[in-house]
C-alpha cells in the first residue's frame, strides 16, 4: 500500500520541519541547475530567497558558492535602445510593424491613466507589443513632470509668478507644487502658465509669501504627488499584467529629487539626461541614462554619426521618438533600423540594457 510507509522525505520533514526541508530541496536543485530561473532577481530578493526559514534556530551551514545566471555579454558592435513616448496608437500602427520587420524590440513609455483613451493604445495593443518583445515602461500616471527646477529669479512676498529653469508644472492647473530651499517650504496651487513661449513661467493661485533666493531654491511636486506619479502608474500597469521595471520621465524632466522616489520603485530611468544619445558602458548608471531623439528635433547626419560611434566603440545608444508626430512613421523608423542593422548594432529594451551594462 502506498503512502503508509514513511518516506525518507517525510522522515526528514519530521526532523527539520516543513519550511527548512523545502528550502534545502530548493537549494540542492538550484545548485545542480535543476530549477530554471529565467527572471533575474534583485540582490535583495536573491538574499531573501537563499535564507533558510529557520536559519537562526537551526544553524544551517550555507553552501559557499552559489550558481547565478550568467551576466549577459556586451555586444561587440554596441547596443541601441528605442524608447517611444506617451503610448500613442501610432506605436502600434507605425513603430511596431517597422520593429517587427527588423526583429528589433523597443521600450514604450505608458501613461497609465491614458490607456485606452482616444488616440492611445489599449491593453489589446500593448499585449501585442509585449508579444513582439517590447518592454512596457511607466511614463507616470498622468504625465506629470517628476523633475525639480531651480528658480532663476528670487521671489518676493507678493509674487504669484515663479521663474525657474523649467515651467512644466504650469501645464497642470490645480495641482499643488512645493517651493523649497531645504529649510523653508511653501505649498501652492498652480493657476497655469505665464509668459510667452520661450520665457514660460509658472503662475500660482496665491502669492509665494516668502523671500526665496534663486539658485538655492527649487520648484517641484510634494512627496504625495510624486508618489502618485511614480508609484501608482507602476501599480496600475502591473495590475494589468505588465512587468514594469523602468520609467520614462515626462518632458525629459529629471533631477536628483526624482531619484528619491524613482530608485525605490524602478531599476532605471530612460531619460535622466537629455541632449546625448551615447552612454559609456564602463560608467553606465541606469539612473543617469542619456537619451536623445532620432527623427524629430535632429537630422540624419547627427544620428548616423552617433551610430558610427556606438558601433566603433561598442557603446550603448538610447534614442527616443513620439510616434504620433508626422515625420515619425513606419518608413522613417525603418530607415533608422536599417542604419542600425548595417552597423550590426544590437537592438534591446532598456530593461535588457540595464541587465547587460549595469
Ligand atoms: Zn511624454
Amino acid at each position: 500500500m502506498r503512502g503508509k510507509r514513511p518516506t525518507r522525505r517525510r522522515v526528514l520533514q519530521n526532523i527539520f520541519g516543513m519550511g527548512l526541508f523545502s528550502w534545502l530541496i530548493a537549494r540542492i536543485k538550484q545548485l545542480f541547475g535543476l530549477q530554471g530561473d529565467s527572471g533575474r532577481k534583485s540582490p535583495k530578493e536573491a538574499t531573501n530567497e537563499s535564507k533558510p526559514p529557520h536559519a537562526d534556530q537551526e544553524q544551517v551551514e550555507e553552501p559557499e558558492e552559489q550558481e547565478e545566471d550568467p551576466e549577459p555579454t556586451e555586444p561587440e558592435n554596441g547596443a541601441i535602445v528605442f524608447v517611444y513616448d506617451d503610448g500613442a496608437m501610432e506605436d502600434y500602427t507605425q513603430a511596431l510593424p517597422a520593429h517587427k520587420a527588423f526583429d528589433a524590440p523597443a521600450t514604450t513609455g505608458i501613461v497609465s491613466n491614458w490607456i485606452g483613451t482616444s488616440g492611445y493604445m489599449d491593453t489589446e495593443e500593448l499585449d501585442e507589443l509585449v508579444d513582439a518583445g517590447w518592454e512596457i515602461a511607466s511614463h507616470t500616471k498622468k504625465h506629470r513632470p517628476i523633475g525639480s527646477f531651480p528658480l532663476t529669479e528670487d521671489t518676493n512676498h507678493s509674487d504669484i509668478i515663479v521663474s525657474a529653469e523649467g515651467y512644466r508644472h504650469g501645464h497642470h492647473e490645480g495641482e499643488t507644487v512645493e517651493i523649497s530651499n531645504g529649510e523653508t517650504k511653501v505649498l501652492r496651487e498652480v493657476a497655469g502658465l505665464a509668459g510667452e513661449p520661450g520665457e514660460r513661467r509658472v503662475k500660482l493661485t496665491e502669492p509665494v509669501d516668502e523671500h526665496f533666493h534663486a539658485g538655492e531654491t527649487e520648484i517641484r511636486y510634494p512627496a504625495d504627488v510624486m508618489h502618485e506619479a511614480v508609484d501608482d502608474s507602476k501599480k496600475a500597469l502591473e495590475e494589468m499584467g505588465y512587468d514594469v521595471s523602468t520609467i520614462l520621465a515626462p518632458y525629459d524632466a529629471y533631477s536628483g529629487y526624482s531619484n528619491l522616489f524613482v530608485k525605490e520603485q524602478y531599476d532605471g530611468v530612460a531619460n535622466a539626461n537629455h541632449g546625448s544619445r551615447i552612454n559609456y558602458p564602463d560608467e553606465y548608471d541606469p539612473y543617469e541614462t542619456q537619451r536623445d531623439y532620432f527623427i524629430e528635433f535632429t537630422n540624419k547626419k547627427s544620428v548616423k554619426h552617433d551610430l558610427d560611434k556606438i558601433a566603433d566603440d561598442a557603446l550603448l545608444g538610447v534614442v527616443g521618438a513620439h510616434s504620433f508626430k508626422e515625420e515619425v512613421n513606419e518608413e522613417s523608423i525603418r530607415e533608422m533600423l536599417s542604419w542600425v542593422e548595417d552597423r550590426d548594432i544590437e537592438t534591446m529594451t532598456l530593461r535588457e540594457a540595464i541587465e547587460t551594462y549595469n
